[in-house]
């Protein structure tokens, strides 16, 4: 497939020389020797500029689908607000890498109604935007960072455990709350909360998914802008065997 402009003429002139090398030799076969001079370089010309018109032509229609593949991938794969992943692209990496195992988590923009309620709508998609960035620059690019819904997110961390699932968590949050976003001469400055769950080998997504959200609700409830790990006891203990 062709993937370049470039490629298009490239692929067009490889093309003509091949046909210009059986042409040659097809009319040297058919025509008799003294009339090579005269037969041979029109058959030539006449080949070469059929076989560029056509092969352009060709090879374009094969760039401009490989162009709609991208566009489609795309569409399908990155958030159109925030170019982070979708929740179908986050889904489809987690089941090709069914036994990776790290750190999920579930983060949600706090008191985020308030902001659509008081600044509107699209100050609102910038508040989610910026979110999103800085999930994606406070991450490494063999995470997964996908907008899961509305105001909130997924960050999927592979490799990392319980040793630092807190410490990662918190950092992030910390970054969020000290960030002030500029929009439309206004300041913005949003928490978020944060629940976190460990995936190792054997577990699926899903169950991760959900313990995240359960500690994303503890969160919530105490207080919101915290971070939460599930493997972490209400009265702040870590289970031995967790
Ligand atoms: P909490 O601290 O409990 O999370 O409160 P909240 O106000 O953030 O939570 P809630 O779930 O009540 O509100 C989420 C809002 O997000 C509701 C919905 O209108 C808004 N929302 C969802 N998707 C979008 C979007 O794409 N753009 C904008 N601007 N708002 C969105
Ligand atoms: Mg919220
Ligand atoms: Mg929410």
């Amino acid at each position: 497939m062709v993937k370049t402009k470039r490629g298009v003429w490239l692929y067009s002139i490889a093309v003509t020389v091949v046909v210009d090398a059986s042409v040659a030799p097809l009319v040297m076969m058919l025509a008799p020797r003294a009339e090579w001079y005269t037969d041979v370089p029109p058959a030539l010309a006449l080949a070469t500029l059929l076989s560029i018109v056509f092969s352009v032509f060709a090879w374009r229609q094969n760039l401009r689908g490989y162009q709609l593949t991208q566009e489609l991938r795309a569409l399908l794969e990155r958030d159109k607000l925030t170019d982070v992943a979708t929740r179908d692209f986050f889904f489809k990496r987690m089941a090709e890498a069914p036994d990776a195992y790290g750190l999920s988590l579930m983060v949600d923009i706090d008191h985020f109604k308030t902001v659509n309620d008081t600044y509107g709508h699209i100050a609102g998609d910038a508040v989610i935007r910026h979110v999103a960035q800085i999930l994606q620059k406070n991450t490494r690019s063999k995470d997964i960072v996908c907008r899961f819904g509305g105001e909130e997110f997924i960050v999927f961390l592979f490799g990392v455990g319980m040793e630092n699932g807190l410490d990662v968590a918190e950092r992030i949050r910390r970054v969020v709350e000290a960030e002030v976003m500029r929009h439309d001469g206004l300041k913005f400055q949003v928490t978020v909360s944060i629940g976190g769950s460990l995936k190792d080998r054997t577990d699926e997504v899903n169950r991760a998914i959900r313990k995240a959200d359960e500690a994303l609700y503890r969160a919530k409830q105490l207080g919101r802008n915290r971070s939460i790990m599930s493997w972490v006891r209400t009265d702040g203990s870590v289970p031995d065997a967790a």
